[in-house]
């Protein structure tokens, strides 16, 4: 119990943080050139705010949130995701009095209580934007291309774009009267959940992963031929900007949120190689969810990625970096009574910003030379008695094997200009 975590949490380890942090640079890259800014909000929330913002008929708030009382018996939620948040961070912070749309990005951790398997955990992480405060098709487009731009800058290729339009509360509830009409007469070999989903919700019929739901909704009339006007030139807009900045996608009728506050266009980034958990971006449009949080009518549209399913496709496609563990100098004393001296030359070589390290376990020379080449190591700098009592070093040139007797006051320009060559 002690020496293992909580199911469905991971450790990331020195051998695969590099790669977080390759990942989540390329994020804030992407984000720059996009123009949206980091928003950190804290890890738990009011348990209020995800029912109200992420609906009570979802899987999520239904039964995979980390809910608990804390000492003052209040009900507290770690976030299982973070749109809700930003919202209400936007309004608590009043940031619709600044220029509009607020454009926003967060990476974090998020918490479901999920069955975890390959590429799904029950601590996992995301990158999310959100843009509030912009209703036409284009900040729709833009969203929809920054998440395009980021995976094929991170290389993957096998990616498909589907696309929907889930259309708005004066279309919807006709398109949800005709779903159960279709539906009305297969009732009985639905599965349960989507029984209960028939009256409440049921938008999520389609979206069922049991497969005789899968087949049961082949056939459903699709939201697209019941738009309204002004949903349909909306839709028609996202594929016109798509078109012409080059992003492929695919119009998939089976996409679909069922939430009054869900509005218009629907999205999702598949990579297929990942099988059951191919899912690497959700998102869509959220025209209601602000009125919904309290506050005054706003449209807004965002995405959440999955971070550990984008590194397993970058595993599959052998796209990660290689780890760098590299240092410019291993400073390497022959003898105990030697540290004070290696400890000084260690400290001033680090604040020249060079990356050094040095030996705390008085090993050998031959220990030693074996452990620099570990790092690797470009220089060793090695301190014995007599270049002790000389105020020397022994400069060794790790990749052509040259050493030489240099003056310790000179000891970190020899090893600037020696990396230059
Ligand atoms: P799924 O259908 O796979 O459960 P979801 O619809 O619950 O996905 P969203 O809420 O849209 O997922 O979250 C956006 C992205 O976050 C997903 O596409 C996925 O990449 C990632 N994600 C969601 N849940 C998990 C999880 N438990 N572990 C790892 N990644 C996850
Ligand atoms: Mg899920």
């Amino acid at each position: 119990m002690l020496t293992t975590g909580p199911r469905g949490t991971r450790d990331i380890l020195p051998d695969s943080s590099g790669y977080w942090q390759y990942v989540e640079n390329m994020m804030r890259e992407v984000c720059r050139n996009f123009a949206y800014q980091e928003i950190r909000t804290p890890i738990f929330e009011h348990t209020e705010l995800f029912l109200r913002g992420i609906g009570e008929t979802t899987d999520i708030v239904e039964k995979e949130m980390y809910t608990f009382t804390d000492r003052g018996k209040r009900s507290i939620t770690l976030r299982p995701e973070n749109t809700a948040a930003v919202v209400r961070s936007y309004l608590e912070n009043k940031l619709y009095a600044g220029p509009q749309p607020a454009k926003l990005f967060y990476i974090g951790p998020m918490f479901r209580y999920d069955r975890p398997q390959a590429g799904r955990y029950r601590q996992f992480h995301q990158f999310g934007v959100e843009a509030i405060g912009a209703q036409g098709p284009a900040v729709d487009a833009e969203v929809i291309s920054l998440a395009v731009e980021l995976l094929q800058r991170l290389g993957l290729t096998d990616l498909n774009l589907f696309v929907n339009s889930v259309g708005c509360p004066v279309c919807r509830p006709v398109y949800r009267l005709k779903l159960q009409e279709f539906f009305r007469d297969k009732l009985a070999q639905l599965c349960p959940d989507c029984q209960s989903r028939y009256e409440r919700n049921p938008m999520r019929i389609l979206d069922c992963k049991n497969e005789t739901c899968t087949h049961h909704a082949q056939g459903a009339p699709h939201m697209a031929d019941c738009l309204c006007d002004e949903c349909n030139s909306h839709f028609n807009g996202v594929k016109e900007l798509l078109t012409a900045a080059g992003i492929s996608f695919v119009i998939n009728p089976r996409l679909v949120r069922g939430l009054d506050y869900y509005t218009k266009t629907a999205f999702e980034i598949q990579y297929a190689p990942l099988g059951a958990q191919s899912a690497v971006c959700g998102g869509g449009r959220y025209d209601g969810l602000v009125a919904e949080c309290g506050g005054q009518p706003t449209p807004g549209i965002g995405f959440a990625i999955g971070i550990e399913r984008v590194l397993l496709a970058l595993e599959k496609q052998e796209l990660l970096p290689p780890a760098n563990t590299a240092i410019d100098v291993f400073v390497a004393p022959l003898g105990a009574e030697i540290q004070p001296v290696a400890f000084q030359i260690l400290t001033a070589v680090r604040q020249a910003k060079l990356a050094a390290d040095m030996d705390y376990n008085n090993r050998s020379l031959k220990a030693q030379m074996k452990y620099a080449n570990k790092y690797p190591a470009k220089f060793v700098a090695l301190i014995g008695q007599d270049e002790l009592a000389e105020n020397k070093v022994m400069l060794k040139n790790m990749a052509t094997g040259s050493q030489e007797l240099v003056d310790r006051a000179d000891l970190i320009q020899m090893i600037i200009k020696g990396m230059e060559k």
